[in-house]
Formats: structure tokens, C-alpha cells, sequence
């Protein structure tokens, strides 16, 4: 291809030029040997060579310098002038004819550059593409490469009839490689199922892959896979790319697990609360059945008595049950708070036995205790401690066949307590001696539940040890070998003289009459709780509505008042309120009772003025607690 713009201007007049003097020796010489009518022949196609290498211009300089050449050598030679007519025409048709390639010449030379313009447009595009292709081929493989996603392009291999049997890879990210637990490069080339034996085992897998390739529909789909140490569930995404496919697949293993602990969650959920309405309508159908027995106009004191006792043990059964409910809901909320003070791990014991006894009693269980010889103290809530031991006792009397022994050993190392709960019942199995401490998991579907509760005894237990900055583990030597609970708690560091506590508990049967105001909306409520106080003794007052209540303080002037706090007209914090601005109001002792029982509650209750906040159905126990120590203060023992 000619390019002109390859020499510079002056380059290609200096070309010219020396084209146009060879041209004129040649010429010279010719004329020499064979006249001076020979026609200008070297200069005619020196300038048509000019005209198409060199351009126009260097072409005109030939031409110039052939016509000069042409009137000094034509006669009469040495001048410019030509005298005969055939030279004059041979010199005009030498211009002529050079004037015709010096136009054809630079015509062809636009041309030229026009298709060297165009030829150097077309490289630079294609350059330009087959950058943009590169770029994109970068971008392409970067974001792959980057991806978290594994992706794999794989190639059919074929058996001698054209049937695909296998797929090798083609490609595979760094992603790929590394779920396979491959290096990528081992693979590239090779055929899965040579690398990974085993891989189409799964049914219908191979299948989807040639659909795929075949019909160029993707598919997606979940599998499990079990095989070559890859245990996993995946997402599958795969789609044809001209013969091939390629592969896109998730681990999703943790969501399958999520998905499958949220079904079992679920199911956990509708057993509880099945478990639950259960055990409430145990206990509730005894309570109905005695209630309509007392009502009868036939029924003996005893038949009474015995319904009563009936009533009290069922209702103290569904007290315990909604008690662990509210603990468990406390303790996974964090809003449970201990009432930490320096208490002796005895009187705790002690209160635990109590508690267990009557089933202790009626299993006939031997209930042996071991206490170290020197006092034993905890930085702890007394009243938790005692729940804890006490439902670890009520489990091993309760897992334990009639007969059985339930031991119950206390030791005190260096700055641990340990207490230890085991029986000669019906054991735990090995892996489910964690799992039993979980809430909703505890229930025993497989045995009848008659003795079993709602599977949270042993998750609040943890809760409170866990509190108290303490730990819990069961050991089991199987089923039917028995099982073993010990809680371990932080000893106190300082000790207690034994008599404050002993002191502390020495009151509990003192008699005395008090003054009692008993004020509750729910008149049943109210009544019974004014007899059980008379039968004590005591004097008692009732009002059903909140400014009843009030103007019976006025009025009775009680030692001690007993508010429920949703009442009519004044509720028992505005009651408590009043009384406490009254004259003299500081005196008597009052007492929330009410069926709201959170840490809030309380705080409201005593920033009321109230002394005590109880939570029904509160214990008579409870109550003749508090009625002993306004005895003391009152000095009427
Ligand atoms: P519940 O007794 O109400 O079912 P718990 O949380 O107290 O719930 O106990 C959870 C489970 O642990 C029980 O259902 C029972 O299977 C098992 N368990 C607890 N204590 C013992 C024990 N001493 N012996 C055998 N199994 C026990």
C-alpha cells in the first residue's frame, strides 16, 4: 500500500528532485545515442512515478525540469527556443501528458490516503473491541473469582454412542476449589466423577446436568450431599452455555440447620403448650371436683376437711407450675434479680427438704443428708437456693421408683460450695444429660407423664445457679443406674456467727392478736383470707373497694393491711399512698397483694409506701410470716 504521509514534504521534493535529474541524465544520454526526436520517455514515466509515490508537487518538479531539458536540447540545442513544429508538438504533448498524470497522480494519492485513513480507522476499532472484549473478559473473571458463590463451567464427555456420561471441568473459581478442598488447577481438565467418585450416585443428579446441556433450560435445586467428605446441603443453579453447563451452587447447610431447629422449635412449642394446658387441667379438675363436694349439704367435717386439703395441695401444685413459667420468662428476659445476702446453706436445705417431703413421703423415698461439721455460707438468695435444691429433690423423688434412696451431700472446698442431688431412679441417657436442661426439650414424650412436669424445673435451676455465678451438671451412669445433680456455688467470704440465723428463725409459732385489714375486690378471696386471719385470732376488717378500704384504716386503725391492688374507686397503691400521709399512717404495716409479680411491680409497690408485695395466690405461710414480725415490732406476744 503507497502512504505518502510516511515522507515528510521536503523528503519527498528532494526525491523528486533527484528523480527528475536521473531522469534527465537518462534522458541526455538517450538523446545522445538516438536523436532529439525521441519522445520524453524516462521523463513521461519518471513523473508518472513521481505522481503516484511522491505526490503532485515533487511530480511537477520532473515535469519542469524535463520541459527545461526539452527546450535546451531541442534544436537548436543550447537555447530556449524550439524552432520545429513535430518538437514543439512532441514538447507540448509532454506537458500535456504530464499535466494529465500530475492530476491523475495526486487524484490517486487522495485516494490512497482516504483508503489509508480508512484502513488505519478499522485497525484502531478492532484494537478498540478487542480491548473493550479483554476488559469485559477481566471484569467478568474478577467478579467470579471474587465471588463467595462457587461456579463451575463444565464440559460433557460422551461415550462412543454420543450419550453424555460425565462432565469434566472447564473452569472453576477459587470458591469451587475450595468447597471441593481441591487446588484449582488439579482440577481444570479433569472428569468429576474421577475426582470425586460417587458424584452422579445421586438420583437423578447426572440426569438434570444433560437435560440442561440438552434442552439449554436451567435448573435449580437442592441436595444433600454425603459423598467424598463434602457433608452439606447445596443450592444448585445450573444453565446451558452452548454445549457446556454452567454450575452455580450454595452451601446452605447452616439455613437448612436454621430451618430445621426452627421446625423443631416449633414442634417443641405446640408439645409445651399441650403439656401445659395438661398439667393446669390436672390439678383444676381435683380443685372443681372437692369445691362441689364441700358444697354438699351431706358432706362430714372430714369429707370437708380432706376437700379442703384437696384444694390447697392441687392449687400449691399450679402455683409452683406458674411460678417456674414467670422464673424461666425472668431469667431468659435477664430481668430476674437476685436478693443476694450472706445466708447459711442449712436453713436453705432445710426449706428444700420441706418443700419435696410430702412426695418424698408418699414414694416411701429414703432421704439421706450430708452435711460437712462446720457452718457453710453462700452470698446468695436464700429463697432461690431453696428452689434450686428443692426442685432437684422433687426430680430425684419424682424419677425415682417407691423405695428408692435420694442423697443429698454438701461439701465447702476453698471458695466453692458444692451440693450434690443423687437418687437410685430411672437414670438419664447419655446424650441427653445437656439437652435436659433446655427449655421445652426436658418433656418426656416416649414415658407416660403422670409424674413428669413441663420440662422448665431443671432449665429455671440452671438459670438461677448460672445467676448466682454458679454451675450445674447431671451425671448418669444410664438408664436405670440412677442420676446425679451438683450445683456448685461461690462460697462467701466472710463468716456469720450461727446464732444470727438461728435467731432469725426462732419465731416462727409466736401467737398474738393483731389488728387486720383485708381489702380485695374479689370477695371470695377477700373472705376466706378473713376467716383463715380470725381463726388465728386476729381482728379482722374487710372492705371490697378501695375508699372502703381507706376509711376502714380510719376507722380500725390496723396493724397491719392487706391491699389488693385493682381495686374499684381506689386501687391499693392509691389507698397505700393515702394512709401513708395520714397522720400516724407510718406505722401500720402494708402488704401488696396482687397477681403482678415483676421486678417493676415491686418497685412501684414499695415506692408506694408499701412494706411487703406478695404475688397470688400468695402462701398463708407467707402471710403469717409477715403478721409474726409486726407482732414483734407491735409488742403484743
Ligand atoms: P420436668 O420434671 O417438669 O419434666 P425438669 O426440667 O425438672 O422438667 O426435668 C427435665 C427432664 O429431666 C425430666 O423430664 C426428666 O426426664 C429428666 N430428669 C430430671 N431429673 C431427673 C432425675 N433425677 N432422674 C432422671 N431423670 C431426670
Amino acid at each position: 500500500m503507497i502512504s505518502y504521509d510516511k515522507f515528510s514534504a521536503s523528503q519527498r521534493y528532494v526525491a523528486g528532485f533527484s528523480i527528475a535529474c536521473a531522469a534527465a541524465a537518462v534522458q541526455w544520454a538517450l538523446w545522445l545515442s538516438l536523436g532529439s526526436r525521441i519522445p520524453f520517455l524516462v521523463f513521461v514515466s519518471s513523473l508518472a512515478m513521481c505522481a503516484i509515490l511522491l505526490g503532485p508537487g515533487p511530480a511537477g518538479v520532473v515535469l519542469m525540469v524535463g520541459f527545461v531539458s526539452g527546450l535546451l536540447m531541442l534544436e537548436p540545442i543550447h537555447s530556449f527556443h524550439v524552432e520545429e513544429s513535430g518538437d514543439q508538438l512532441a514538447l507540448t504533448a509532454y506537458v500535456a501528458l504530464g499535466l494529465m498524470f500530475l492530476f491523475a497522480g495526486s487524484k490517486l494519492r487522495r485516494y490512497a490516503r482516504v483508503a489509508e485513513d480508512a484502513r488505519t480507522e478499522v485497525a484502531a476499532a478492532s484494537m478498540r473491541a478487542e480491548h473493550a472484549v479483554q476488559r469485559q473478559e477481566k471484569r467478568f473473571l474478577v467478579a467470579i473469582e471474587a465471588s463467595a458463590v462457587p461456579f463451575s463451567l463444565l464440559d460433557p464427555v460422551r461415550d462412543a454412542n454420543g450419550a453424555i456420561v460425565d462432565f469434566r471441568w472447564s473452569y472453576l473459581n477459587r470458591a469451587a476449589a475450595a468447597t471441593l478442598g481441591f487446588e484449582r488447577d488439579s482440577l481444570i481438565g479433569r472428569k468429576i466423577n474421577d475426582v470425586l467418585p460417587g458424584s452422579w450416585d445421586e438420583p437423578g443428579m447426572l440426569e438434570r446436568y444433560c437435560s440442561v446441556s440438552a434442552t439449554g433450560e436451567s435448573q435449580q435445586f437442592e441436595f444433600y450431599s454425603s459423598a467424598n467428605g463434602i457433608k452439606g446441603w447445596y443450592h444448585v443453579y445450573a444453565s446451558a452455555l452452548d454445549d457446556s453447563i454452567v454450575v452455580w451452587f450454595q452451601d446452605i447447610t447452616e439455613q437448612k440447620q436454621g430451618e430445621q431447629s426452627l421446625q423443631e422449635e416449633a414442634k417443641s412449642k405446640d408439645r409445651f403448650i399441650a403439656t401445659l394446658a395438661h398439667e393446669l387441667r390436672n390439678p383444676l379438675a381435683p380443685i372443681q371436683q372437692a369445691t362441689s363436694l364441700m358444697r354438699q349439704p351431706g358432706a362430714s367435717d372430714h369429707t370437708r376437711q380432706w376437700a379442703a386439703e384437696v384444694i390447697d395441695r392441687q392449687s400449691r401444685h399450679m402455683a409452683v407450675l406458674l411460678n417456674d413459667l414467670l422464673d424461666m420468662s425472668r431469667i431468659s428476659r435477664g430481668v430476674l434479680t437476685l436478693r443476694k445476702a450472706l445466708v447459711e446453706v442449712k436453713p436453705a436445705i432445710h426449706d428444700a427438704i420441706e418443700a419435696a417431703d410430702p412426695l418424698i413421703r408418699t414414694k416411701q423415698h429414703e432421704l439421706i443428708v450430708r452435711m460437712p461439721p462446720h457452718d457453710v455460707y453462700l452470698e446468695a438468695d436464700q429463697v432461690r437456693v431453696t428452689q434450686i435444691l428443692s426442685n432437684l429433690l422433687t426430680n430425684a423423688a419424682k424419677y425415682t421408683d417407691s423405695g428408692g434412696t435420694i442423697l443429698l451431700a454438701v461439701e465447702a472446698e476453698d471458695d466453692t460450695v458444692s451440693i450434690c442431688v443423687s437418687d437410685t431412679g430411672i437414670g438419664i441417657k447419655a446424650e441427653k444429660l445437656q439437652e435436659i436442661f433446655e427449655m421445652f426439650t426436658q418433656v418426656r414424650p416416649e414415658r407416660d407423664n403422670q409424674d413428669g412436669g413441663l420440662g422448665i424445673g431443671l432449665a429455671v435451676t440452671k438459670g438461677l445457679v448460672e445467676l448466682h455465678g454458679g454451675t450445674i451438671e447431671a451425671a448418669s451412669d444410664g438408664p436405670g443406674a440412677g442420676s446425679r445433680f451438683t450445683v456448685r456455688l461461690p462460697a462467701a467470704q466472710q463468716h456469720v456467727p450461727a446464732a444470727v440465723d438461728a435467731g432469725a428463725r426462732e419465731h416462727k409459732q409466736a401467737p398474738g392478736a393483731l389488728r387486720v385489714l383485708i381489702a380485695d375486690d374479689n370477695h371470695d378471696a377477700a373472705d376466706v383470707l378473713a376467716s383463715l386471719m380470725e381463726l388465728q385470732g386476729n381482728e379482722v376488717h374487710v372492705a371490697y373497694e378501695g375508699q372502703a378500704a381507706l376509711a376502714a384504716y380510719h376507722a380500725f386503725r390496723p396493724h397491719v393491711a392487706f391491699l389488693d391492688i385493682g381495686m374499684p374507686l381506689l386501687t391499693g397503691v392509691q389507698v397505700a399512698e393515702a394512709i401513708r400521709a395520714a397522720a400516724g399512717g407510718g406505722n401500720v404495716t402494708l402488704v401488696a397483694v396482687t397477681g403482678w409479680g415483676q421486678d417493676n411491680d415491686r418497685a412501684n409497690t414499695l415506692r408506694a409506701g408499701f412494706n411487703h408485695h406478695l404475688t397470688k395466690p400468695v402462701s398463708f405461710d407467707r402471710m403469717e410470716e409477715i403478721l409474726q414480725e409486726v407482732r414483734q415490732q407491735a409488742e403484743v406476744v
